[in-house]
């Protein structure tokens, strides 16, 4: 019996548990931090060997194959151990993969991929196809695989997943955009970050598609640069392409195949240029699968959009509250404030991922009224924007922050909630950070 060892006990790992005694390995589950309690319930109940606090290394350095949680960077001692032995590391995805034949759409980018992973599954599913959706959302692909293992798969891939990949190849690939992110795990190279990303491609075939956004200046650098085996669909929403997904006279027009497909944009039920863009992804990749127009054209819709990610959430003495917690990076926050068209209250700040936030300026200064500062260290926030904004406060208290942009706001104004940063400074995720930001607004 071959033994599998799992590193971190969370959705992935657990996943990757139970596909791995599905598939009859000897399965060993090693988790050095704590484990949920629902997670502990899964792991007895499927009888397998596991710890949490401790990383047992006889049990784990005598595996044919280790899975490790997208949370453990490269460099950790065990890992670089394993690797020394050429024990095979792979990531819950790699591992999922290896045991699947479904059709899979792996999508991953900066900013995006959960969005366009939503949309793409609700047209698949919509238009007829037996779907699942997985990866870095809800259940866990090797989850996914162990249960229902569906012909098509809608997959969320972050970088973190894909640098641990071998074999896995997704039939088609979407890369939403590339901007700086998590470089605090790449050691501050950009340059890293972006070939992680492109391992998307690395395994796909001829007969595989590769969806991308063409206006972003990295991606088509990188292309330009190096070969890949896929087919290259562009998305535009700045020139007409003859070969990709454009706009035309205010319609996204999808022009890979005889049959071309137009979609009024006036439609779509989700807003702001960023969500045009996941659209023509969504879009682009159920045309692949022959998907009809019509049902495209309805799901898009239909779409009402996923919570955190510029959600309303309710109007107040006529100002409009936005949660877009789920912004944890600058160029998230960007698209965020460049679809507000009013005047902006500004909820921003937390854990800093090694912000640039000069991006940012031009926009602040045209609609941003006054800035809250919501992180434990908010300076550089403060040093980049006290000459441009006179309203700041800082508070670490998001009742607080809701409180004072109730103050500060005027009828017509949007409050926006959009760190920029991660949420673990103040809170337990960016879902926890978003929910008092409703609970908060609700009780105004
Ligand atoms: P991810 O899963 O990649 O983090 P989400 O769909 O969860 O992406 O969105 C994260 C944040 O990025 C939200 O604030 C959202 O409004 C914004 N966003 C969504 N799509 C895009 C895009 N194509 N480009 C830039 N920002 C985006």
């Amino acid at each position: 019996m071959k033994r599998l060892a799992i590193l971190g006990a969370g959705e992935s790992g657990v996943g990757a548990a139970l596909l791995g005694v599905r598939k009859g390995y000897e399965v060993f589950v090693s988790d050095l931090g704590n484990v949920a309690e629902k997670y502990q319930a899964e792991l007895n109940a499927l009888g397998v060997d596991w710890e949490m606090g401790m990383h047992t290394e006889s049990k784990i350095l005598n595996a044919d194959w280790v899975v490790k949680s997208p949370g453990i960077p490269n460099k950790a001692p065990l890992i670089q151990q394993l690797k020394s032995m050429k024990i095979p590391v792979v990531s819950e995805i790699e591992f999922a993969g290896m045991h699947t034949q479904t059709t899979c759409v792996g999508i991953t980018g900066s900013n995006g991929k959960t969005t366009t992973t939503m949309l793409t599954h609700r047209i698949l599913k919509d238009g007829g196809l037996d779907v699942a959706v997985a990866g870095n959302i809800g259940s866990s692909f090797a989850r996914e695989v162990a249960v229902e293992d569906c012909p098509y798969a809608v997959v969320e891939i972050s970088s973190f997943q894909l640098d641990d990949i071998v074999t896995f190849g997704p039939h088609i690939a979407i890369l939403t955009n590339i901007t700086p992110d998590h470089l605090d795990r790449y050691e501050y190279l950009f340059e890293k970050y972006i070939e992680s990303k492109f391992r998307i491609t690395m395994n796909q075939t001829e007969k595989d598609y590769l969806i991308y956004d063409d206006d972003d200046e990295i991606i088509a650098e990188w292309l330009n640069k190096n070969k890949i085996r896929a087919q290259k669909i562009p998305i535009s929403i700045k020139k007409k392409l003859n070969y990709g997904t454009y706009i035309n006279n205010q319609s996204i027009m999808i022009s890979i195949t005889e049959e071309r497909i137009t979609i009024p944009q006036d439609e779509l039920a989700l807003e702001g240029k960023h969500n045009l863009k996941n659209a023509m992804a969504a879009s682009t990749a159920a045309h692949l699968l022959k998907i009809r127009k019509e049902s495209i054209r309805h799901s898009l819709s239909n779409f009402e959009g996923v919570p955190h990610r510029l959600e309303k959430v309710k109007k107040v003495d006529g100002v409009a509250y936005i949660n877009d917690s789920k912004a944890t990076n600058v160029n998230a926050t960007f698209y965020a404030l460049e679809s507000v068209q009013t005047q902006i209250v500004w909820i921003v700040g937390g854990q800093d991922k090694g912000n640039d936030y000069h991006e940012l300026l031009p926009m602040v200064n045209q609609k941003v009224k006054a800035i809250i500062c919501l992180g434990i260290d908010n300076a550089k926030i403060i040093d980049t924007f006290q000459n441009t904004v006179e309203l700041m406060a800082e508070t670490h208290s998001m009742q607080e922050a809701v409180k004072i942009a109730y103050q500060l706001s005027e009828s017509g104004d949007t409050v926006l909630l959009s760190p920029a940063c991660a949420s673990f400074d103040l809170f337990r995720n960016y879902e926890d950070r978003g929910d008092q930001f409703k609970d908060a607004v609700k009780k105004l």
